[in-house]
């Protein structure tokens, strides 16, 4: 059995350190994605990097069960794990797939995300020897420098697209570089760019039955403003009926994690994810004293220390060290000097009766203090979206609700 079934029991006689998963939150998150959206549009939930550290297998599980009718995957490997746990929808490649991983995409009937004459020939030669036709998605390059072909080219591939009688263009998308920028004007362009090819694709007679482009940002804040007769319809959701977009792909918000400050306000979502761990060993030392590695802490009185059984091998960054806090008896407890790769030090002197195995959160909320991934990441200097995938393989997941 996979030690992501395992019971609590079992979980009681491990170091408590665990991230715990509610899949109440997911399904919150999902739901606020929906109606953000308009009816007719589609949602690609992007589950990758193990669900951006939630557990891929059990958060596709929970989206599925609300007919969620669409996933995304960074590569052939995550979209296998999916078929394998008994997602039925279909799985966008999203991070694109390299000649050798072409029989597998056919096997697991992956979607893959072309953006190259070369793989689609491959593609298309390996569907008609097995004798079948294959979705893919066309990917374009509106801005993001990343994946996909110049929309100039795209004509290029119309002609190829053409003469491949063994591929179906399933959809066409493109990518945001900053769509949770304040200033809108380059994601507008990019916006205009990406019509304007699709445009041109159905003047050759190419119309892809799905086209996409919004990440989490772009959903909470779409770009192309509706025409005033829509507008009272429904706020963001028109932008995109309008355009003719009509799947999105939500990942760090599906998370409840926010993609920037400015976007709090614009939307409700709850975090899924919380970070916990117990006291492993308390001690008093004395003012001078210094913690940890380097001695970057020394106690300026005589204080009481926490050591946590939680490090960076586990995913929480050193460069946290002397910076974040961790939530203890409802209140919170400054890091104390170097974060070690398999212990943390907090220093509780104003925390009254701390024990030994006390809960100490590290992400999540306890009593009336929160910590999201949000303000760790900017302690660390970072994005929460590094943040959550970077909590380690050794981090047990538990599921509740
Ligand atoms: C990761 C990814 C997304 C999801 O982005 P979020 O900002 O997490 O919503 C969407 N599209 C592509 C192509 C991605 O790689």
């Amino acid at each position: 059995m996979p030690c992501h079934h395992r019971s609590k029991e079992t979980l009681l006689e491990r170091r408590p350190t665990i991230a715990v998963i509610d899949r109440e939150a997911l399904r919150h998150n999902y739901r606020q994605i929906r109606s953000n959206i308009s009816q007719a549009t589609k949602v690609l939930a992007v589950v990758k990097a193990n669900a951006y550290g939630h557990g891929d297998v059990e958060t596709a599980a929970v989206l599925q069960d609300l007919g969620c009718e669409y996933f995304g995957v960074a590569m052939p490997e995550e979209g296998i794990r999916l078929r394998e746990s008994g997602i039925s929808m279909p799985i966008l490649i999203l991070g694109g797939v390299f000649p050798n991983q072409i029989a597998e995409v056919f096997e697991f009937s992956l979607t893959p995300v072309v953006f190259d004459l070369f793989t689609l020939r491959l593609i298309n030669e390996f569907a008609a020897k097995k004798g079948l036709i294959k979705d893919i998605h066309l990917k374009l390059d509106t801005g993001m420098g990343r994946l996909g072909i110049r929309p100039q080219d795209a004509l290029l591939l119309v002609q190829e697209l053409s003469g491949a009688r063994h591929i179906r263009l399933e959809g066409v998308l493109s990518h945001f570089a900053e769509a949770e920028e304040e200033d809108r004007s380059f994601s507008k362009k990019q916006a205009e760019l990406f019509l304007k090819a699709v445009q041109s694709l159905r003047e050759s007679g190419i119309s892809p039955p799905l086209l996409h482009m919004a990440n989490s940002a772009a959903i909470i804040a779409p770009f192309l403003s509706p025409s005033p007769r829509v507008r009272r319809v429904r706020k963001g959701a028109v932008a995109y009926k309008d355009a003719g977009f009509n799947l999105v792909r939500p990942g760090l918000m599906l998370y409840g994690a926010y993609p920037s400050e400015r976007l709090m306000k614009k939307i409700d979502l709850k975090p899924a994810l919380a970070l916990k761990t117990r006291v492993l060993s308390l001690k008093k030392i004395d003012a001078g004293f210094s913690v940890s590695y380097g001695r970057r802490f020394v106690a300026k009185r005589n204080s009481a220390i926490a050591v946590l059984p939680i490090g960076y091998a586990d995913g929480y960054m050193r460069s946290l060290s002397n910076k974040s806090s961790v939530l203890i008896r409802g209140k919170r407890a400054p890091v104390a000097g170097v974060i070690c790769m398999d212990l943390t030090m907090c220093d509780v002197t104003d925390i009254p009766d701390v024990r030994e195995h006390d809960e100490a959160v590290l992400i999540g909320s306890q009593g009336s203090e929160r910590i999201t991934a949000e303000e760790i990441a900017s302690l660390a200097g970072t994005i929460p979206y590094e943040v959550l995938c970077g909590i380690s393989a050794r981090v047990p997941r538990v599921y509740i609700s």
